[in-house]
């Protein structure tokens, strides 16, 4: 064959593969004009066909001038729906295309030890210039390539990813990772969440330098796992979101049984999931233009741009700890961080993340928020520790003199079934014949739990502050942090004001001062009753501020869980609460804390995939379900029927998620037990 028909089959081949991408992400290209693409390719086909390629060749140069008039139209205001098309496109490079495109020398490691070999993670050591870099990342791999899962980590895939980063560390080489899941596999036998909420910890830990590329899918969970970067990239037709678009539609959808595509747009456009949004939110520090109609691998001119980026990134994190520093890739070892610098990079990545999410406080609140700041100067710090000791001592004295409290019983209360005067059946008296339970009474002395079987019944957290915490002892702080709707989501104002009236609360996560046993602690509980106890931007920061009071004041935190996740209506601002509560408590634990987690029913997905499960130790309650995705969702995405107690806590104890399954009478004791472990600090 002639050179010159090799460059007409090229062209042809290029040809195609540019319309099958147009069709594909529809991005609003006139049928018309596709039709037309594609009239002129056939005609040019069957002119090879029967070799006259001159002519095939001429027809080939009008479609591509075709071709660039379309994709020279203006592109610059698509939807955020059709960004989130061309973000999936498979015709977009992947990681293993920058690997080789922005690095030398690229040689993957296929698996670091038993169990941990995923082709939907790619990772391995390469050059950067004159310096040696450590790159993870999702692969989608092409289309056929279904042993990848698109891009979908397994648990054992993100603890390759933690290895490979540990590795990194070692040599005291950066970590460059590119995001591009459509979120982690929910394979509950191996703990998704739980190895999420572990890599969140230790990504903070890490002493190198890590900047993020978000390529493609920037999907929740799925993505953090290897995101807790010093400095994020992204390019800007890619996305980031707590949830995926069909996911956030079926939420709003009026009709939930028939999506239509302008459900798919409204989510799109709620959920505030593109670039500019990230940036705006502080999520991201830099956004990388694509070509207009996104990038595909053949565009060989835009990998530059990214190395470039990254190079920038890196530069940035290594003079954010440096000062004086004089960024220069082509001497070796540019970025390393020296010891004496470490503590800064922890601080500035703490605070990055501390940063993100919006809620409102009130004033009394920030007054005093600025009065616990005061606390970080040393001689005020000496001082007034014996004033709060005695503050403390002298509540403890009090309370041996208080009677017990009656429950909070006012005919305010929202209707759940602990505040109920009726009688309710057990769910097991089809196989154990349990006799039919009155609810004042299966609450107040039983606390909720059959006396016949043991099934234990959902509680509220006032039933729970009672159970736990010594009577009388909680008394609750930073209660004027309130929830609000940062992105606009349609219909969360409602939605907040209604779960604000029936609780009479600010937000779902209360936290406080409390005794368990005659020992002071840092107590946090989550009202289920407000939007599903859900983690949003208020939950995160009153979570993150009882940590950092329980690190000041030398106490234990006992945290009880009660979530379905992170909150959908506060979208990448509510998935970043994942990372910054992972990082309060990494701090904690790291300063010599204790942490005692407490998971009730029901503990899911993004709380479960974060601080819920960093406990020092982590103990559940009987038929808790406690688990990484919805189980209809799960059974959808593995295409296999799950057993019934597929995510009840005593499996998940039997797959190593959690340490002790506990029933309710026992609880307040085995918490005491465990604080007889803190040590002094
Ligand atoms: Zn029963």
């Amino acid at each position: 064959m002639a050179p010159n028909d090799k460059a007409v089959l090229y062209s042809m081949r290029e040809g195609r593969e540019l319309v099958s991408y147009l069709k594909d992400i529809e991005i609003g290209i006139p049928a018309d004009d596709i039709d037309e693409l594609d009239r002129r390719l056939n005609e040019a086909e069957k002119l090879l066909l029967d070799d006259k390629n001159t002519l095939a060749g001429a027809v080939l140069s009008e479609f591509h001038d075709l071709m660039d008039t379309i994709v020279q139209r203006d592109f610059s205001s698509l939807t955020p729906r059709q960004i989130d098309s061309i973000s999936r496109s498979d015709q977009r490079p992947t990681t293993l295309d920058y690997a080789r495109e922005l690095f030398d020398h690229f040689e993957e490691i296929k698996g670091l030890e038993a169990n941990t070999s995923d082709p939907a993670v790619v990772c391995g050591f390469a050059r950067l210039d004159r310096n040696d870099v450590m790159i993870v990342g999702h692969e989608k791999g092409s289309f056929h390539e279904d042993f990848r899962r698109g891009g979908s980590a397994l648990p054992q895939g993100n603890s390759k990813a933690m290895q490979a980063m540990q590795q990194a560390e070692r040599f005291g080489v950066p970590v460059i990772s590119f995001i591009d899941t459509p979120g982690s596999w929910p394979l509950e036998e191996c703990l998704p969440a739980q190895i999420i909420a572990r890599n969140l910890e230790q990504q903070y830990l890490l002493k190198v330098p890590h900047v993020s590329v978000v390529i493609g899918e920037g999907g929740s969970g799925g993505a953090l796992a290897i995101d807790v970067s010093d400095y994020r990239i992204m390019l800007d037709k890619a996305y980031y979101s707590v949830i995926s678009v069909s996911g956030g539609a079926a939420i709003i959808a009026r009709d939930k049984r028939h999506i239509t595509e302008d459900d798919m747009s409204r989510a799109a456009m709620n959920l505030h999931l593109t670039a500019a949004d990230a940036y705006r939110f502080g999520v991201v520090h830099k956004v990388v233009k694509e070509p207009a109609i996104g990038v595909r691998k053949s565009d060989k001119d835009f990998f530059p741009i990214v190395k470039e980026a990254v190079i920038e990134g890196l530069d940035r994190v290594k003079t954010s700890v440096t000062p004086f520093f004089i960024p220069d890739s082509n001497y070796k070892n540019t970025w390393q961080i020296k010891k004496i610098q470490l503590p800064l990079l922890f601080r500035r990545r703490y605070r990055m993340y501390r940063r993100i999410g919006w809620f409102h406080t009130s004033i009394s609140d920030k007054i005093k928020h600025v009065f616990g700041e005061l606390y970080r100067v040393k001689w005020i710090h000496v001082l007034s520790t014996p004033v709060w000791k005695s503050v403390d001592l002298f509540r403890r004295m009090k309370l041996k003199d208080m009677e017990e409290p009656l429950l909070l019983l006012d005919e305010e209360q929202p209707k759940q079934l602990t505040y109920e005067d009726r009688w309710v059946e057990c769910p097991n008296t089809e196989y154990h014949g349990c006799q039919d339970i009155w609810v004042p009474t299966l609450f107040e002395e039983y606390h909720g739990a059959c006396p016949n079987c043991g099934y234990h019944f959902r509680l509220t957290i006032d039933h729970y502050i009672d159970l736990i915490t010594d009577s009388g002892s909680f008394r609750e702080f930073n209660e004027g942090i309130e929830s609000i709707n940062p992105l606009g989501f349609d219909g969360y104002n409602e939605k907040l004001n209604k779960a604000k009236r029936i609780t009479r609360r600010k937000c779902a996560m209360i936290t406080g001062h409390a005794f368990i046993g005659g020992v002071p602690v840092v107590a946090t509980f989550t009202d289920v009753r407000f939007r599903a106890g859900t983690l949003g931007g208020a939950e995160g920061e009153k979570f993150c501020r009882a940590v950092k009071r329980a690190l000041r004041e030398k106490k234990p935190l006992v945290a009880v869980h009660q979530s379905g996740g992170a909150r959908i209506e506060e979208g990448i601002l509510a998935l970043m609460q994942m990372v910054k509560t992972s990082i309060a408590i990494a701090r904690f634990k790291k300063a010599g804390g204790l942490y005692i987690s407490v998971q009730t029913d029901p503990t899911m997905a993004g709380v479960l995939a974060s601080y819920a499960s960093l406990g020092d130790f982590t103990i559940a309650e009987p038929n808790a379900q406690v688990g990484f995705a919805g189980i209809h969702v799960i059974e959808q995405t593995v295409k296999q029927k799950k057993p019934k107690n597929y995510q009840h806590s005593d499996s998940v104890m039997g797959r190593g998620g959690i340490d002790y399954v506990v029933k309710r009478d026992e609880l307040k004791s085995t918490i005491m037990k465990l604080l007889e472990l803190r040590k002094k600090w």
